[in-house]
């Protein structure tokens, strides 16, 4: 019998997370969880671990450290509490493919650990390849490891490219619902609330992913991504609102060919697609009907009213830390409008002047990020303080 995938899920307890564990509740034969992760909810954690039982919990929440150890003692499950633990339970021997849908930078650091310890990368958490896109690239080469995309988005570019890994990409093409906002004036945004931020019109997903779709911060972020994932150039990227969000998005060809991935928004396909690659499995998610989509229509993104996107692309020009700036002041800011202390379009106010404000430091040690992070966020803390 084939051996068990051995697999580690940082950020189990999130959208991502807990639709990768139905995943791998579909195939006990060939999967075999190891490690979950959580950071505050140590209910849903302990509900987790004693249905699955992996070898080892991480709650990153210290304070909750006793209340899941008194929980999963009895299961012989072992109990770590605090961010280090999860560079820490990357590394072990049985785990084969680490899950990184954890949400921010706070994804960096694991991500490191689990490459260096040689662990095939299923990357959910894109602000990793935001903040340290070149590091994380040169280091993956480094140590021979794949990085599997579960972004929708690259995860659609990946599968059209399988088959093509030789053939140039002339250009990609990301698609973008465009959000609740879609056709909003920068006057209209004055006046929206946090609640119709929160309802994304197709997908169900975290609270700040919710957030940066409505802004199209997401689209910026996940302009970075694909350079660094599918090492392109930043004009060779391009972004399409397609409000259907059925064409997940698609490649064009030096001769000219495009290759586009379709099918119903779900993101248990391209988190199962990530950890069973090259291998498709059987599924009965709900299939795509034409006869419900008669039309699927694309338009152009309205850059001057969302900001952000253009932020990204500037971001991206500009190279060394600006990235790595622009993401953390985007956390602080998103992280402000959830608490409603901003309206929505401070966000994009603050992220373009935190990047304005923080030096750019170019050819980045890992310590620059760290410092660069540190430093943006307590700049637009200090915005927030005013
Ligand atoms: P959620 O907010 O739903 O979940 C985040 C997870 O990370 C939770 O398990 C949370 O724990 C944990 N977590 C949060 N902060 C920390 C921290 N500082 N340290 C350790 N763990 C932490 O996010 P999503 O699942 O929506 O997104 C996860 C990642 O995947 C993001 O990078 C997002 O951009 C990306 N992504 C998500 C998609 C989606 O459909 N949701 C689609 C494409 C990409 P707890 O809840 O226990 O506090
Ligand atoms: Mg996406």
């Amino acid at each position: 019998m084939q051996e068990k995938k051995g697999i580690a899920i940082l950020g189990s307890t999130g959208s991502i997370g807990t639709q990768a564990l139905e995943v791998l509740a579909a195939y006990p034969d060939y999967f075999d969880l190891q490690v979950l992760t959580a950071g505050k909810n140590a209910d849903l954690l302990i509900e987790q671990a004693l249905k699955f039982q992996p070898n080892s919990v991480v709650i990153t929440d210290e304070s909750q450290y006793q209340k899941v150890k008194d929980a999963l003692w009895a299961a012989d499950i072992h109990v770590y509490a605090g961010q280090d633990a999860l560079c820490q339970v990357v590394e072990s021997t049985e785990v084969h493919t680490v899950l990184t849908a954890l949400v921010g930078y706070a994804g960096l650091k694991p991500t490191i650990h689990a490459i260096n310890a040689g662990k095939t990368i299923a990357l959910a958490n894109k602000e990793t390849l935001v903040v340290a896109g070149e590091l994380i690239t040169n280091l993956a080469k480094e140590k021979a490891v794949n990085i599997y995309p579960v972004d929708s988005e690259h995860s659609a570019i990946f599968q059209c490219l399988v088959g093509e890994f030789h053939n140039p990409i002339e250009k990609i093409y990301l698609t973008a619902s465009g959000g609740p906002f879609r056709g909003f004036t920068h006057e209209q945004l004055q006046s929206v609330t946090l609640e119709q931020a929160l309802k994304h019109p197709n997908w169900s997903m975290g609270a700040k992913i919710t957030i940066d779709s409505a802004s199209l911060m997401n689209k910026g972020l996940e302009v970075i991504e694909a350079k660094w994932l599918f090492g392109l150039q930043p004009e060779q990227i391009d972004v399409i609102v397609h409000p259907q969000s059925i064409v997940h998005s698609l490649v064009q060809f030096e001769d000219g060919s495009m290759k586009a991935q379709m099918g119903l928004p779900d993101m248990k396909l391209p988190i199962q697609f990530a950890l069973t690659y090259p291998a498709r499995f059987q599924t009965d998610f709900p299939r795509f009907n034409f006869m419900d989509y008669p039309q699927l229509t694309f338009e152009q993104p309205d850059r001057k009213v969302f900001k952000n996107l253009d932020l990204a692309y500037q971001a991206m020009n500009a190279q060394g830390t600006a990235a790595c700036a622009l993401n953390a002041a985007n956390e602080e800011a998103v992280a402000a409008f959830l608490d409603r202390k901003i309206s929505f379009l401070e966000i994009g106010q603050l992220n373009e002047y935190c990047m304005q404000s923080i030096p750019n430091v170019l050819h980045p040690k890992y310590e620059d990020f760290v410092a660069t992070d540190a430093q943006a966020r307590a700049f637009v803390q200090a915005q927030l303080a005013k």
